[in-house]
């Protein structure tokens, strides 16, 4: 087995070329299965370009590398994109957000990751580069090909940022999730919504739910009912009905049954865009 952390993106990009298939690039490493591990590793939790969060062209640029402890530390995320930072906040347990990385998050293409069901909500792109230095942008829901499986191989492409647009005037965002304990465990639910709002009508909406299909969903009709809308009118209690119809949700003998994760997924739809609601408001 051979680990070579890599200084530069040109270091890791060679080390891959030259293993022909065999190396893989790695971030925190929260992530990796034994049975599974590739005999060469490339550590990229060091190269610069997927590192720190800036603002290029009128977006948000977060490296893929960026921890879910940097997210949740980072101002600019806390009131630019509050869904990613609430979600961020919640991965795990302090030992796996200091290591484990955003890339790693969506990459890993587990079906409740928090931050991507996050930066679906907030329309996020991923910027990906593979060995011919060739670039590509492409939208996280458009990444995941079934459960845990993404259409990034590891060994052949690196994810380098995420471009978001930051909440602007009368926007906002939010994150829940519902989970047997505070820390450490899974959620059985979680959900991410964020809300356009002028002259008091919601323009545009997102929200997104976990686990479901094999990427975050989202929950078109509910978006339906709310698009249009003014706040101070929407029968609450119609849009949980349609989150938690319109959803595809799969039961299991160790978590909890289809008709719980159901109720769920309506009660934290309604609970996370009348979060995002609040901070659309107070940003007007
Ligand atoms: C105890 C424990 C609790 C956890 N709890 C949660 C939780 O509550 N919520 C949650 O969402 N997740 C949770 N996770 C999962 C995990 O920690 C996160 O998904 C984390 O963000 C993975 O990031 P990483 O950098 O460690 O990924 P790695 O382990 O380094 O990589 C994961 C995969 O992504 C690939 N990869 C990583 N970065 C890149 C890149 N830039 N370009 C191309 N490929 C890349 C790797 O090749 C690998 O296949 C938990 C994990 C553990 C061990």
């Amino acid at each position: 087995m051979s680990y070579i952390i890599a200084s530069t993106l040109e270091q890791a990009i060679n080390n891959l070329k030259t293993s022909d298939g065999r190396a893989q690039v790695i971030a925190g490493a929260t992530d990796l299965f034994l049975e599974e591990f590739p005999l060469e590793l490339v550590d990229i939790s060091s190269v610069p370009e997927i590192l720190g969060i800036s603002r290029s062209k009128g977006f948000l640029s977060i490296g893929a590398g960026v921890t879910h402890a940097e997210t949740a530390a980072s101002s600019v995320i806390c009131s630019e994109a509050e869904a990613l930072s609430e979600a961020s906040l919640q991965v795990g347990s302090p030992q796996v957000r200091n290591m484990g990385t955003l890339g790693g998050n969506v990459i890993s293409a587990a079906p409740a990751a928090d931050a991507a069901v996050a930066l679906v909500a907030l329309v996020a792109k991923a910027s990906l580069i593979d060995l011919d230095g060739s670039s590509r942008e492409v939208f996280i829901e458009d990444l995941y090909t079934d459960y845990n499986r993404s259409s990034v191989d590891s060994k052949f492409e690196i994810l380098l940022r995420f471009l978001i647009k930051p909440a602007q005037k009368g926007e906002g965002s939010a994150f829940l999730r519902f989970a047997p304990r505070a820390a450490l465990a899974l959620p059985l639910v979680n959900a991410a919504a964020r809300v356009r709002l002028a002259n008091d009508i919601i323009q545009e909406v997102r929200v997104v739910v976990a686990p479901s299909k094999p990427a975050p969903t989202r929950l078109l009709e509910t978006e339906k009912l709310l698009h249009g809308a003014k706040p101070d009118l929407l029968t609450w209690q119609k849009i949980e009905y349609t989150a938690s119809s319109e959803v595809e949700v799969r039961g299991s003998m160790l978590r909890c049954s289809e008709e719980y994760r159901r109720h769920l997924v309506g009660v934290l739809a309604r609970r996370v865009l009348q979060r995002a609601l609040v901070r659309a408001r107070k940003v007007t």
